[in-house]
């Protein structure tokens, strides 16, 4: 039985809300904070419509930004846990709050600093020996990518690889919310994810390309060839370190041809840019301005058809044989709606984020220290995967999108 303080009441927060509501032989107290009070009112009125018999989610306005509110904000509360999905900027502040009232912290998307679009998990690694000396947790990166693919990585080394050499994770939106643009998640961060350079890891360093230089179709289960996009994405920082025998790392994502109609435009207008501009005498920055005109990523859910479809194909090394392994999941937008209202993107990110907590809370997961997900046991967490919503599937031995060389 534990408390569990939830910072963030978007499209991940939502489902976050649902699914800790879910489990209450564990989450028996829960409270969602945001910046926006109403948005948490609201989530917390339709999880008490679901889950009538449960005590009902408190809520509570926080301005993430600022140690001392976050602070106050803890001991009133005294959660044991505090799950951040607002946004990476706030990831280093709520790990402050963490440290001083020694309680507990889980996130789905490492730190970046508001003013350079640069993700990184060195501000967090930093934070190893406060996190241990306290006696507390870090849990970073646990949605579904960054998260589910870092499982998925240690459960394929676990059970399948003596040695793995070659990764590609590939991410497919197939869903069509019928919207002309919008982002899946957070428009400003998913957009400054896009526009920076690709990045790969190959042979010991990293391979630098232009912003969605390098494509190719890549055939997705329950889904079919889709043209695949090669990006940087932060769990290839973490998996590297983790799992030194991998000559290749590589993250691939969907992408519409509207989708990439609309960006480009975006880009040569300079609506992308993170550089403050003086509009009406403010100062104004484009890529903000740009996020206050499109959807919210919680309002895509209704009516939103098509599926997701995510996971790590896998080649290395088993009893002195070559392997293939391919593990993933797929995940229905408009069954999501049905049960969380909320659309597959988000739940996808925050059913893992539930589990993360679940994994740490009843002890399976739980070290002090700063830690990501492919550190620990991957069993009980896809074990939980199934249970909760994110059923995986293995194929073995078969030809994969992506050929390696020798
Ligand atoms: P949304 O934009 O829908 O929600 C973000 C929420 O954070 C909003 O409620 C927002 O409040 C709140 N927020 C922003 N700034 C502050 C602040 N200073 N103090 C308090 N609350 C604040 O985004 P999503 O729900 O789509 O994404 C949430 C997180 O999940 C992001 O960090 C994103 O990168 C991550 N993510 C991770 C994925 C993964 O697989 N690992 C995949 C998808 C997302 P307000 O409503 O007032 O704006």
């Amino acid at each position: 039985m534990s408390k569990v303080l939830i910072i963030g009441a978007g499209g991940v927060g939502n489902v976050v809300a649902h699914k800790c509501a879910q489990v209450s032989s564990v989450f028996s107290e829960i409270m969602l904070a945001s910046r926006t009070k109403a948005k948490c009112d609201q989530i917390a009125r339709d999880v008490a419509e679901k889950f009538p018999d449960r005590k009902p989610i408190q809520t509570a306005q926080v301005d993430a930004d600022q140690v001392p509110e976050l602070v106050a904000l803890i001991k009133k509360f005294q959660p044991e846990l505090v799950i951040n999905v607002a946004l990476p900027y706030q990831d280093l502040t709520i790990m402050d709050a963490c440290l001083e009232t020694k309680v507990h912290y889980l996130d789905t998307a490492n730190y970046e600093p508001k003013d350079v679009a640069k993700f990184e998990y060195k501000w967090q690694w930093a934070y190893q020996d406060r996190f241990k000396e306290a006696g507390i947790m870090a849990l970073l990166g646990c949605g579904f990518d960054p998260g589910v693919t870092g499982v998925f990585t240690a459960y394929a080394q676990k059970h399948h690889f003596d040695t793995i050499h070659y990764l590609d994770i590939v991410d497919c939106n197939a869903g069509d919310h019928g919207k002309a643009f919008a982002t899946n998640f957070n428009p400003e961060i998913n957009i400054r994810e896009i526009t920076q350079n690709g990045r790969y890891w190959e042979n010991g360093q990293w391979k630098e390309t232009k912003p969605l230089e390098i494509h190719q179709p890549v055939d997705y289960p329950e889904v079919g060839p889709k043209e695949s996009y090669l990006l940087y994405h932060e769990e290839l920082e973490s998996l590297t370190k983790n799992f030194p025998h991998l000559k290749r790392a590589r993250f691939w994502m969907t992408f519409g041809q509207e989708y990439i109609k609309h960006l480009t435009v975006l880009q040569n207008v300079g609506m992308t840019s993170i550089k403050p501009i003086k509009f009406q005498g403010q100062d104004i920055v484009p890529l903000e301005f740009l996020k206050a005109v499109l959807p919210e990523p919680s309002s895509l859910g209704e009516g939103y058809q098509g599926k997701t479809s995510i996971g790590c194909q896998i080649k290395g090394i088993k009893d002195g044989k070559e392997k293939t392994y391919f593990v993933y999941n797929n995940c229905d937008h408009a069954e999501v709606y049905k049960e969380v209202k909320a659309q597959a993107v988000s739940y996808t990110t925050g059913v893992p984020a539930m589990i993360g907590g679940l994994m740490m809370l009843t002890g399976k997961w739980m070290q002090p220290g700063v830690y990501n997900v492919e550190e620990f046991d991957p069993d009980p967490f896809m074990d939980a995967l199934n249970q909760y919503g994110l059923p995986w599937h293995e194929i073995i031995n078969e030809p994969l999108a992506f050929t390696y060389p020798d």
